[in-house]
């Protein structure tokens, strides 16, 4: 049995899972563990390659040859390495997101990660965000918390981020995007999103960033206690 101590935070995209999870862990002294971001290097290599995101046979051939490795920075950012290159900025793109979503929903994709992030909580104390961290990868997790807001909110994040990036954004087109990833991520047969039974709702909807934390804190907090 593992002694560390985990708090897993699931949710839909945009609903400031990441943010808060690494200010969460901050706080804390644990580890922050971006389950996106390794479903977004599979992403990234679907794309290179030219390769059907959503046919599993291609996707799957894939995986054999794929290195994905993980590395924290002094600054505690997670950086992501794909076959050696650092991925880090490269997996955020817009489009890559799609890939991401598409190939989390292949049972291959997921059983390839799945060793691999309960190790890292095996390993560590550990601020895990994903979609099924509380369901699937850590169900024994101590604190589990369901992150969400409505989805215009999302959307509304979403594009400030990219256009404080200079990237181009239109706000309707990631409106429609978040739209259909909760749709892919919530009606897939492989681990869909869903709230764990003991998981705790949070819905940031109407907070600021210092607000969500505020909250998300009090949870924790309350519930290592309990
Ligand atoms: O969290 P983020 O948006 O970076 O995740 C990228 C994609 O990876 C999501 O659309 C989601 O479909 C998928 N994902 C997943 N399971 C996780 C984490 C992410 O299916 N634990």
């Amino acid at each position: 049995m593992s002694t560390q101590k985990s708090i897993a935070i699931d949710g839909p995209s945009g609903a400031g899972k990441s943010t808060l999870a690494k200010a969460l862990a901050k706080e804390l002294g644990y580890l922050y563990v971006d389950t996106g971001a390794i479903y977004r290097t599979v992403g990234l290599q679907a794309c290179r390659t030219g390769t059907n995101p959503e046919e599993e046979g291609a996707v799957a051939a894939l995986l054999p040859g794929l290195e994905i490795g993980m590395q924290y920075g002094p600054d505690g950012l997670q950086h992501m390495y794909l076959n050696g290159e650092d991925v880090t900025d490269a997996i955020r793109q817009h489009e890559i997101s799609r890939y991401a979503s598409c190939v989390s929903a292949l049972p291959a994709v997921r059983a390839f990660l799945l060793e691999r992030q309960r190790a890292m909580a095996r390993e560590n104390d550990v601020v895990m965000d994903g979609r099924d961290i509380g369901t699937v990868v850590l169900p024994q997790a101590g604190v589990k918390i369901f992150l969400t807001a409505a989805p215009e909110a999302r959307a509304r994040r979403r594009w400030q981020e990219l256009n404080q990036r200079g990237e181009e954004a239109d706000y309707d087109g990631i409106l429609q995007d978040v739209l259909e990833r909760d749709q892919r991520d919530t009606t897939r047969a492989a681990s869909p999103l869903r709230q764990a039974e003991d998981a705790v709702l949070a819905d940031t909807t109407e907070l600021d960033l210092e607000q969500s934390l505020a909250l998300l804190m009090h949870i924790v907090k309350e519930r290592l206690q309990a």
